[in-house]
């Protein structure tokens, strides 16, 4: 088999990192961390016995524990790929274990609140790279991930001011070696970019699943048995993680909200061209919209392919 990764470095880029949580997104680091030879030791820490014992038998890490102080202690690069809501207490945990220059980055799909919770409790020797990889999948745990999974994707580097310029090089680095396009903005950016691209979508799928299965219920309408493949679309996008994306709204909640503001004025401006009968009006904002998919499909970042439904491939698209 080709190894779409690449060849290994001939070199590590890093004597040890800790990754903390082993789920989708940390067992997928793990892989194509220890695949591309970018870290001479891998320690992972996860509160769940389960996702332990998984990262075990799948030989995703050289020490695999329940302290996240025990991996941290002596990582140049700790990664937090818990879900938000765990990092205060995470960053509380492995501060005092943290060697002085240690790097200390996460994953997580908002930055401003991430920073704001981890940054506090860091000893003044270490640096915080935020990082948030554009990827994934609905998927959750340790046999979830692949080690393809940032391959071609972006990842998102939001550096506070005046964070360290070599330490945000060595994060770059790293997600360049694990096959990412690698880009720098402020977080406050990040989550507004990302409340239209990711966090809102996620939104309008639960409530619209919600909304037929509570339909459903009352009316016996058949929406499960005739799903139709938009339908089909948003439950995949609706079984996403519960956990992980209760903490994206409740940690994103400013930039959610201010998209949620301009996305209910479009859909009151598509209503009143339905009730109007505006067919006009309906056929070039339906041009326009799909000429962006095109966009993203000539940028890589999706495939042309038609999809019924298929589940999340080896390319890691329909992540999130
Ligand atoms: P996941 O598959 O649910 O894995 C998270 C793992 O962390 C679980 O094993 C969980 O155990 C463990 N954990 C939770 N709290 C912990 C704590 N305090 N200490 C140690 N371990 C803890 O989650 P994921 O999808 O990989 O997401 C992880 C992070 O990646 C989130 O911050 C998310 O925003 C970000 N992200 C996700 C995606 C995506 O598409 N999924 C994409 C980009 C970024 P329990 O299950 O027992 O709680």
């Amino acid at each position: 088999m080709v190894d779409r990764l690449g060849p290994a470095l001939a070199e590590p880029l890093f004597e040890r990192v800790a990754i903390i949580g082993v789920g989708l997104i940390g067992s997928s680091i793990a892989r194509a961390a220890r695949r591309k030879n970018v870290a001479r030791r891998i320690a992972i820490a996860d509160w769940s016995a389960e996702a332990r014992d998984r990262a075990a038998a799948l030989g995703l890490g050289d020490e695999i524990g329940a302290s996240a102080a025990a991996a941290a202690a002596g990582a140049d690069l700790v990664i937090l790929c818990a879900p938000v809501g765990a990092n205060e207490a995470l960053a509380r945990e492995i501060a005092p274990a943290l060697k002085a220059g240690a790097i200390v980055s996460d994953v997580g799909s908002v930055k401003g609140a991430v920073i704001a919770a981890i940054a506090p409790h860091l000893p003044s020797g270490a640096h915080l790279v935020p990082a948030h990889p554009v990827a994934g999948t609905e998927q959750s745990g340790p046999d979830a991930g692949f080690a393809t999974l940032f391959l071609n994707r972006w990842c998102i580097l939001t550096p506070p001011e005046g964070a360290d310029a070599d330490a945000v090089e060595r994060v770059r680095g790293f997600w360049r070696a694990i096959g990412s396009n690698v880009e720098v903005m402020s977080a406050a950016h990040h989550d507004l970019v990302l409340a239209i691209t990711s966090h809102v979508p996620h939104l309008i799928a639960y409530n619209i699943v919600g909304t037929a299965y509570d339909l459903e219920e009352a009316t016996r309408l058949e929406v499960m048995k005739f799903s139709a493949g938009g339908f089909r679309d948003f439950t995949r996008i609706a079984a996403s993680d519960p956990t992980m994306w209760r903490d994206v709204f409740l940690n994103n909640k400013q930039a959610v909200l201010e998209a949620l503001g301009r996305f209910n004025e479009d859909l009151t401006a598509l209503q009143r061209m339905i009730r109007r009968g505006d067919g006009d009006g309906l056929y070039d904002l339906f041009t326009r919209t799909r000429a962006i998919r095109r966009g993203i499909v000539e940028q890589g970042q999706e495939t042309a392919a038609p999809d019924f439904g298929r589940r999340a491939g080896e390319d890691g698209n329909g992540g999130e």
